[in-house]
């Protein structure tokens, strides 16, 4: 799970990283309660999931309670890369001497936690990552040591920190690697940390990515999780408990396991159809989580047709059939169906699904023609 910049800084608060004071706001009127609260200058920012907001003209600083105002009525609204903004984060505007870089993120290929740190922080930090790769220092981590604060301020040193920042940056380092382990995330980065002109290191962004495996042991997450930017199908999916991920094309798609689901995707894109969807309704195909799978199939309008692939297993061809007729019987489905069944007892299920054939309910053995029919009933390949 991604934070917002709010969200990640009160994270960070609790691990003792130093953020501005400031408060979320909806509307434009809490946002300049909350700027006259704090005291000016504020910094009115977009609160969206995604980068760059910047330049987009989603950070804007304000000198007084008019420029306030304007600010989060420009921002509030404002469309950032497709991510319309409906909450903005005001805080106590800093002074900037520099802008540094820090994030800890975990290396696959080592197979270690890394740290990277970087002089050159505030702009794009990838464009200096493909331009000078050598300006961002990187010091691997691994999880049986952590890092100490001689090895965080030896990084910020080789990273051209400046002398006055290094012991504050390195304090930063230590903490912030905290919040990574202790707090589970995958990543956390700051981007900028800033050196003010008196002196202190100060986080003036966050982003953090929460590891949803650990969510188990963090209930104070749920909060979270309920203001989370998801597709309307993914949250019914999650409330049903389905690994489901919605893409843009208009064939349903349901298949058990995961390797299956993303296969049943390949081959309606290769005989010219768009899947609607991945979702994999795991081991068994009982009524219920049929009937869960096709009820948030059907509340996607883009969906013209829907794929049924299934492959029996330890779940036996006649029972997977049972649980798709008496699945019907539970949901309305607007669009036709194509279902593929093979695997143990197929030919048992295949029987008690043609009990049920019609132009609206289709059984083919293969994976190909069935991909091909439900791709023809959905109104024929994409143009
Ligand atoms: P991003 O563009 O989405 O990464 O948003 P940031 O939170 O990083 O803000 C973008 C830029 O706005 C920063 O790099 C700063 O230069 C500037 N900025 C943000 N907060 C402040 C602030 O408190 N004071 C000043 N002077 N500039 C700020
Ligand atoms: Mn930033």
């Amino acid at each position: 799970m991604d934070l917002y910049e709010y969200q990640g800084k009160q994270y960070f608060a609790r691990f003792d990283i130093p953020v501005s004071n400031g408060a979320v706001a909806e509307t434009v009127a809490e946002a300049v309660a909350v700027a006259e609260r704090i005291g000016y200058p504020v910094v009115v920012k977009a609160q969206v999931l995604v980068g760059g907001r910047g330049k987009a003209g989603g950070v804007k600083l304000a000198a007084d309670r008019a420029e306030a105002e304007a600010h989060a009525r420009s921002i509030l609204g404002l469309d950032i890369k497709g991510h319309v903004v409906r909450r903005v984060w005001v805080e106590h505007a800093s002074e900037i001497a520099r802008e540094y870089y820090a994030s800890f993120t975990l290396d696959r290929t080592t197979k270690l936690h890394l740290c990277m740190c970087s002089a050159r922080g505030g702009v794009d930090i990838e464009q200096v990552a493909e331009e000078e790769p050598e300006a961002i220092a990187r010091l691997q981590v691994n999880p049986l040591d952590g890092i100490d604060l001689a090895a965080a301020r030896r990084l910020a040193a080789e990273a051209g920190i400046d002398e006055e920042a290094l012991d504050g940056v390195a304090d930063v380092l230590v903490k912030l690697y905290r919040c990574y382990v202790e707090g589970d995330a995958d990543l956390v980065e700051i981007n900028p940390l800033v050196l003010t002109p008196d002196g202190r290191v100060h986080a003036l962004d966050a982003k953090v990515t929460l590891d949803d495996a650990a969510a188990f042991r963090h209930p104070e997450w749920d909060e979270w999780r309920d203001l989370s930017e998801l597709d309307p199908r993914e949250r019914l999916a999650r409330e049903k408990g389905l690994q489901y991920v919605g893409l843009d094309g208009f064939v349903g798609i349901i298949a058990n396991g995961a390797g299956l689901a993303m296969s049943t995707c390949d081959v309606v894109e290769q005989v010219g159809g768009k899947p609607a969807n991945f979702l994999d309704v795991g081991g068994g195909a009982s009524a219920e989580v049929m009937a869960n799978a096709l009820e948030v199939i059907n509340t996607d309008e883009k969906v013209r047709s829907i794929f049924v692939n299934i492959f029996g297993g330890i779940t036996r061809g006649e029972e997977v059939a049972n649980g798709i007729v008496q699945a019907l019987g539970r949901v309305e489905i607007e669009a036709p169906i194509v279902i593929r069944l093979d695997g143990t007892n197929a030919e048992e299920g295949r029987a008690i699904l043609a009990g049920h054939a019609s132009d609206r309910l289709v059984s083919l053995p293969t994976m190909i023609e069935a991909a091909r029919k439900a791709t023809e009933l959905a109104g024929g390949p994409a143009r």
